[in-house]
């Protein structure tokens, strides 16, 4: 960020006056520029016991298998967000049952998101974002093969739990940096 989005004169990086942490700020008009952290939103799509993963068709992590997931958009819940990106991975909406796992990352400034999403058949079909989209049991899951360490995370917690009856407990977790 060089640049200020009021008044266009160049920026400073340190602490505003009465603030505790250095941000981008604006000299001349004063405006500060909070920069924190953002939600990412998913499903973890259950069918008859088995998961839907999609396997991603953009960068990052192009080929590898995900949940269905993404930025949160302003005016949304949560539970909206991870609908339409559900929706727009894989072309169906679920039934949200859950929230499943609340992973912190903040090596990447992100908080993943991840609801248990009950599918009312087996119907979706691949978009621009998804090369493949298969159900996988838990025993099928490609570990090795996984986009992110958050997904794991989500699905692991998931599969050790889906036998529970009733509400599963709530995953909290944070991603350690490599
Ligand atoms: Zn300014």
């Amino acid at each position: 960020m060089k640049f200020c989005s009021n008044c266009a004169n160049p920026l400073v990086y340190s602490v505003p006056p009465g603030d505790q942490l250095a941000r981008h700020h604006c000299a001349a008009c004063g405006m500060v520029h909070y920069q924190n952290p953002r939600i990412i939103t998913c499903t973890v799509p259950v069918w008859k016991n088995r998961i839907l993963l999609c396997k991603r068709a953009i960068e990052p992590r192009l080929g590898y298998w995900t949940l269905p997931g993404g930025f949160m958009e302003n005016g949304e819940t949560m539970a909206q967000g991870a609908l339409r990106e559900t929706w727009e991975e894989a072309c169906f909406r679920p039934t949200l049952r859950q929230l499943l796992a609340i992973v912190d990352l903040p090596q990447y400034d992100q908080v993943h998101m991840f609801y248990l999403a009950d599918m009312e058949n087996d119907q979706f079909a691949i978009t621009p974002e998804s090369s493949a989209i298969e159900l996988f049991a838990a025993e099928e899951i490609p570990w090795q093969s996984l986009s992110f360490r958050t997904v794991e995370a989500a699905l692991k917690h998931y599969v050790q739990h889906q036998h529970l009856q009733g509400p599963l407990p709530l995953l909290e977790t944070t991603i350690p940096p490599h």
